[in-house]
């Protein structure tokens, strides 16, 4: 199971008892980190998130809205004793960044900190239930989006027919991986009899800052759901491009050619106190569109 909590949604500076962004991705196994704004340690225990799942960070860029709270965390995880690793996906001058706050503080974190800095789209991480991949998004500084995908699961051993067809519990492995069976008068039982398709394995998109920009549907393509920033309402979209934002309609097209199946809106401007009006215009063009409200959970 794949679930996206919200912790920030809101661009620059916090407002309107929003927080600058920063949300958790989590899986059976672990939590992911993508972004970590002012503030998102506190969130994290109004939501009962635990930090302590969490071995892998991903921050997008470097404006301040998306790592400021980063130290605060790291340091936290420190004086709470924590020894297993922690692996940071960002670019590369946040490692300079970093190890000056710890060292002017004179800090020695208990656990190994790992950078890996983000240079070029592929893979960042994988394990046995997901792949991570980044992928650039076109902000005024180098910035990046981030697709986690699961695993596909294998196919599921369908008991009845299992049991029907006699078939021995130490071939069971090989039907998961796709084998058919040889009967002892042999007779081959396909595969696709025995076995029921295994659960579609879900992918989340995470678009951070960016301009209108097609190539980033390409990258989304087909995902289950897609995070997407959308600062301004259509009525400034010549300031959302001159700052190289998006406005709710530009991320809605964005989710319409990707072929998503669900948009989240977020990194709303401080301007906006109601965020109604994102959902209304975005709607019209991709139906299934939601606000990236902070504190709820969404199951990918
Ligand atoms: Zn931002
Ligand atoms: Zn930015």
């Amino acid at each position: 199971m794949l679930s996206v909590t919200i912790l920030g949604n809101n661009s620059a500076i916090p407002a309107f008892e929003r927080h600058p962004t920063s949300q958790v991705l989590q899986n059976n196994e672990q939590s992911f980190l993508i972004d970590c704004g002012e503030g998102t340690q506190m969130q994290m225990m109004r939501y009962k998130i635990k930090p302590s799942r969490i071995n892998n960070i991903f921050i997008s860029h470097l404006h301040g809205d998306h790592y400021f709270g980063l130290i605060g965390h790291l340091t936290s995880m420190g004086l709470l004793g924590r020894k297993n690793p922690i692996t940071l996906y960002a670019p590369e001058s946040l490692q300079a960044i970093i190890e000056l706050q710890l060292k002017v503080a004179d800090a020695h974190l208990p656990y190994p900190l790992h950078f890996h800095s983000l240079d070029n789209e592929g893979i960042l991480y994988e394990d046995k239930s997901i792949t991570v991949r980044c992928f650039k998004v076109y902000h005024r500084i180098p910035c990046w989006g981030f697709l986690f995908t699961e695993k596909r699961n294998p196919r599921r051993i369908d008991i009845d027919k299992v049991k029907e067809y006699d078939i021995p519990v130490s071939f069971y492995d090989s039907l998961q991986g796709g084998m058919d069976f040889l009967t002892a008068d042999n007779r081959m039982i396909e595969n696709e009899l025995l076995t029921v398709e295994g659960v579609h394995a879900k992918s989340y998109a995470y678009c951070a800052d960016t301009i209108y920009n097609e190539e980033i549907a390409e990258r989304v393509k087909g995902a289950d759901v897609l995070y997407h920033e959308s600062t301004y309402l259509d009525d400034l979209h010549e300031r959302a491009a001159s700052r190289f934002h998006c406005t709710s309609r530009e991320a809605a097209r964005i989710a319409k050619k990707a072929g998503v199946k669900r948009l989240l809106l977020g990194h709303f401007s401080s301007k906006y106190e109601q965020l109604e009006a994102f959902l209304a215009e975005a709607c019209p063009i991709f139906e299934n569109t939601e606000l990236a409200i902070e504190g709820t959970t969404f199951l990918v």
